[in-house]
């Protein structure tokens, strides 16, 4: 019996949809860099160019965008050699195995994921009509997840439901056709709020914010005019820090003393919410200002060279995900004829 054990495949992808933010850092990208590190995981990191589309299409934006991410996973330490990093329009059979997903889910599954109801409802303040494929994305994440086989994937608390459907999907995959697919499951990283209310920090929620590479200037900005418990109107009004956003912060920037500095002095009002702020600030600083150095650096490198990578890592990708897709069609009595 072979009892040498089984590698974990770790998959997350990034959407090209702007500047990649404190969210997606603390969310995901710090998870992978984490998971590279280990011997006993395969590690597949993708700028999800596909799910780019699903409000709006704009090639220039998404081309950018998907040279950026790479750039950006090279700042944060992803390393080519370690991880297989791609960009998914390289892998044209997930939208092969997409669609046969498409064939095992119900409209009613997709139409009731809260991403989705969100999303539909933001597209229709903008004037537009949510599409087609806004509605099936989760779908594609499944293939995406399943089409390497992978059994951790490191997201935000927002992505949470789509592995759970990507978990389904395998469960109900192995049940009708034989065991193909392992089922996955989430590793949750921090979630990161707006600064300037409700809701998380979004790149195509329309808020303010706070990139990975951002100025310090801009940074002291948005963190000193960030919105607090409106409880706190005067220095000597008590606050809760349950219902303000820079104690979340706290929560996940700062040491344990300043966390328990910062919410007793809150709530007896011996702080005010400019004091607790500089904290915040002085530890967001710390974090982002070897990121900004890298980033600098990682701008420097050619198109070229980054395409280079995403075709090796595509290629590598893509010999599996074909070896599986072709395996799933097979059962499916689909075969290459
Ligand atoms: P968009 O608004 O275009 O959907 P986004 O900011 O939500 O962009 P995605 O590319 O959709 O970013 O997500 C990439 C990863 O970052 C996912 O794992 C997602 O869960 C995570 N993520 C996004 N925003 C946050 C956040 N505010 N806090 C924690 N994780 C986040
Ligand atoms: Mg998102």
């Amino acid at each position: 019996m072979n009892d040498q054990k089984q590698k974990e495949v770790v998959l997350s992808g990034i959407r090209a949809t702007g500047s990649i933010h404190l969210g997606n850092y603390s969310g995901a990208i710090q998870q992978f860099v984490k998971f590279q590190d280990d011997p006993d995981v395969d590690c597949f990191f993708f700028i999800a160019n596909l799910h780019s589309i699903t409000e709006k299409i704009e090639p220039d934006l998404v081309l950018k965008g998907t040279r950026d991410i790479t750039r950006v996973f090279l700042a944060a330490g992803l390393d080519p050699e370690k991880s297989t990093i791609y960009a998914q329009s390289s892998i044209p059979e997930l939208c092969e195995l997409s669609w046969l997903f498409n064939c095992m889910v119900t409209v009613p599954t997709v139409a009731n994921m809260p991403h989705f109801k969100e999303k539909k409802d933001l597209m229709q303040s903008r004037g537009t009509k949510e599409t087609a494929g806004l509605l099936t994305y989760p779908i594609l994440m499944a293939a995406d997840i399943l089409g390497v086989n992978g059994t951790i994937v490191p997201v935000g608390k927002d992505q949470e439901y789509h592995v759970e459907l990507a978990r389904d999907i395998a469960r109900s995959f192995n049940s009708k056709f034989g065991d193909l697919f392992t089922l996955p499951a989430a590793s949750i990283g921090d979630f990161i709020p707006s600064l300037q209310g409700s809701g998380k920090m979004g790149k195509s929620s329309g808020g303010q914010t706070i990139a990975i590479n951002i100025a310090a200037d801009e940074l002291k900005k948005i963190v000193l005019t960030a919105m607090t418990d409106p409880a706190r109107a005067r220095r000597t009004d008590p606050g809760d820090p349950r219902n303000c956003n820079v104690a979340s912060y706290h929560h996940i920037f700062s040491s344990t003393d300043e966390v328990t500095w910062a919410e007793a002095g809150c709530m007896n009002a011996s702080i005010g919410c400019i004091d607790c702020k500089k904290v915040v600030l002085k530890n967001l600083e710390a974090l982002i200002a070897p990121l900004r150095e890298r980033y600098e650096e990682v701008a420097r490198i050619p198109d070229k060279e980054i395409d280079e990578i995403l075709h090796e890592g595509g290629i590598k990708a893509r010999k599996i995900v074909m070896a599986v897709v072709g395996e799933a069609k097979e059962r499916m009595g689909l075969p290459f004829f």
